[in-house]
Order: C-alpha cells, then sequence, then structure tokens
C-alpha cells in the first residue's frame, strides 16, 4: 500500500508543507491550500468540497503547534466521511462469488488483475478455474493462457473469434463439473457507448445462468487509476449500463494521482476490492478503506 501511494504522498505532502508551515491558524487561506493539494492529488472536485466541510465544520480557526496537527484533522475529516460509506465497503473478498466477470476498457489491467486473483485465491487454498472470454484478439487468449501456465490454475478457451458467450458458458460448467471454488471469466476491452458490446455482457452474464440459474456472480469494474479524474467518469459510465459488483484500481504505483482512490469510495455506491500496484502477480492487496487513509498518512511523506 504505502509503495502504491508513494508518489501522491510526496506530490501533496510537499505543496501542503510549504503553504501551512508558515502558518499557525486554520483560517482560509490554510484550507484553500488543502483544498488545492486534494485536487492535484485527483481526490475530485465533489469529494475535496465535503473534506473541506467537515474541517470548516471542525477546525475552522483552531490553533495548531505543528503541520502535524493539520495533516491529524485532515485524516480525522477524511476518515469521517469514508465511515459514512462504510456498510458499502464491507469486505467481502475473502469468500469470493462463484463467478467473476471482469469488465472495463482495454489496456486498464484486466488480465492482469484477473492472474493476481487467481494467485491470491489460490494462496487463500481456493480452487481457480480461468475463462478466456476475450476472444477478439488472438493475444488475449495467449496473454491468459501463459498466466494459467505460471501459476498452474487451469484455463478454458475457445479459438479466436469464438462466441464469448459459448467460452463463458463451457468456463462455468467446467467449473460445476470440476468442483472448483471460482471461476474468473476475462473479457475484451468494451467503451460503454458501444451499445453492441455492452449487450454482449448481458449475453455473457444469461450464459452463465444458462449453465447455472442459481450461481453467483459478480461483475468487477477494473479501471486504470493512472488516469485520475477519468477513471472516476469512467466508472458512473459504466454503471450505468451495467449492473458492476466491485472495483480493481490498477496501476495506483507510479502515479501521483491516487487521491482518485478517495473520489471513487465516496462518489460511487460499490466497494474497492483490490488495488493494483505493479506488473507482477504479486503487486495487488485487498483494499480496506480505513487502512489506505492512514497509510496515506502515516510517516515517510518525502
Ligand atoms: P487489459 O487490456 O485490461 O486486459 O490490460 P492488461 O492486463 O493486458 O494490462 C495492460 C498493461 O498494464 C500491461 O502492460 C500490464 O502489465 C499493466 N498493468 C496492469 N496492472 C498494473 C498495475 O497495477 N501497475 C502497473 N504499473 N502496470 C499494470
Ligand atoms: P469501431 O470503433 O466502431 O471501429 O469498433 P472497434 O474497432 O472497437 O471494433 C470493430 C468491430 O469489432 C465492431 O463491429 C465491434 O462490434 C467488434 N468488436 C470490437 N470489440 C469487440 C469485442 O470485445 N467483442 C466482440 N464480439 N466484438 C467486438
Ligand atoms: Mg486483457
Amino acid at each position: 500500500m504505502s509503495k502504491a501511494l508513494k508518489k501522491t504522498k510526496q506530490n501533496f505532502f510537499s505543496k501542503l508543507f510549504k503553504s501551512i508551515s508558515s502558518k499557525s491558524v486554520v483560517d482560509d487561506q490554510v484550507l484553500d491550500s488543502i483544498e488545492e493539494a486534494l485536487v492535484s492529488a485527483d481526490v475530485g472536485v465533489d469529494t475535496t468540497i465535503k473534506i473541506i466541510d467537515k474541517l470548516e465544520e471542525v477546525v475552522k480557526e483552531r490553533r495548531y503547534n505543528s503541520v502535524e496537527e493539520v495533516y491529524e484533522f485532515l485524516r480525522e475529516a477524511i476518515v469521517q466521511i469514508i465511515e459514512s460509506h462504510d456498510a458499502k465497503h464491507a469486505q467481502t473478498s475473502s469468500s469470493p462469488a462463484k463467478v467473476t466477470m471482469v469488465v472495463g476498457i482495454n489496456g486498464v489491467g484486466k488480465t492482469t488483475s484477473i492472474a493476481k486473483m487467481a494467485n491470491y485465491f489460490k494462496n487463500q487454498g481456493k480452487k481457480v478455474i480461468l475463462g478466456a472470454a476475450d476472444t477478439f484478439r488472438a493475444a488475449a487468449v495467449d496473454q491468459l493462457t501463459v498466466w494459467s501456465e505460471r501459476l498452474d490454475v487451469p484455463i478454458v478457451k475457445q479459438q479466436m473469434g469464438a462466441d464469448p458467450s459459448s467460452v463463458t458458458f463451457d468456463t462455468v460448467q467446467a467449473a460445476i463439473s470440476r468442483e472448483v471454488d471460482m471461476a474468473i471469466i476475462d473479457t475484451a476491452g468494451r467503451l460503454h457507448n458501444k451499445v453492441n458490446l455492452m449487450k454482449e455482457l448481458t449475453k455473457m452474464k444469461k450464459s452463465i445462468h444458462k449453465a447455472d440459474p442459481d450461481i453467483e456472480v459478480d461483475v468487477i469494474l477494473v479501471l486504470d487509476g493512472s488516469t485520475g479524474q477519468n477513471a472516476l467518469i469512467q466508472a458512473k459510465q459504466f454503471i450505468d449500463t451495467t449492473e458492476v459488483d466491485g472495483l480493481i484500481i490498477t496501476k495506483l504505483d507510479g502515479t501521483a494521482k491516487g487521491g482518485v482512490v478517495l473520489g471513487i469510495m465516496d462518489q460511487l455506491n460499490i466497494p474497492v476490492r483490490f488495488i493494483g500496484t505493479g506488473e507482477q502477480v504479486g503487486d495487488f492487496e485487498i483494499f480496506d478503506p480505513e487502512k489506505f487513509v492512514n497509510t496515506f498518512f502515516e510517516e515517510e511523506r518525502d
């Protein structure tokens, strides 16, 4: 987590420190500086306003002896906002749904996240199977096949160009007959506004229920955290057209836009399940909102 937040923290605290260290009261100028730092960390305007309002309510005109005290005021304000959404961020990841469909636009890290999830749950002693339903590009099936070999997790696939729903159906059937704990299904990248491709997702979901009407299905949307506010906008558009049960936010390593995670938590009623912090299979963490905020404010700020 701290690795994921390194750049965001450096950027945020160095800016803030410069403008508030010479002051001793939480006045308008200090609040403005905090606001600016939050926006530049890609927290987003709406969530930033909420945080500033909370701070104004609680610590406006309060004296401080050190910058650390201001950071603590800010941390508390953010935790309060996150806690107001707590129920929606309950952890469910230790007992995954039987079928997980992974969706999102091209290049956000769907296939890599599937490998990471498979590895994560396999290490928890779960039996996992992969479904290569991104049949649109030959390389997509190959990529997932390489992961399946590396992780020693079985894969269900057909030739390139095959009907994604057919692969999905096969995967679910295999999951049932092999009595695995979870099937994770890769899908082709798609934009929310490509009507046919969005319909294809619905069809895939239908084919899951054709294999077993009662099976539990999770649709996980993968977002590229390094795109900052764009990730949030993309999520909102996706959610408008398809049901999404959870999120994975990738590429938080090497970006100064990690604040978008706060915006996503505050603005969407969908739990963030995992975050991706690198290209290796182990660069993946279960997401814990409070831990995320605490790590952000913990030492090592520059
Ligand atoms: P897909 O098109 O959504 O399936 O995306 P891929 O899984 O193929 O990933 C696209 C690129 O992003 C690849 O080069 C991955 O290695 C990279 N990637 C995925 N997740 C992360 C992450 O958390 N951090 C970093 N730095 N790169 C990532
Ligand atoms: P364009 O921007 O309208 O040219 O569309 P694309 O380049 O994304 O795709 C070209 C064609 O391939 C369209 O007919 C799409 O419906 C189809 N296509 C693109 N992505 C997928 C996919 O993920 N699955 C399937 N089945 N078809 C796709
Ligand atoms: Mg892929």
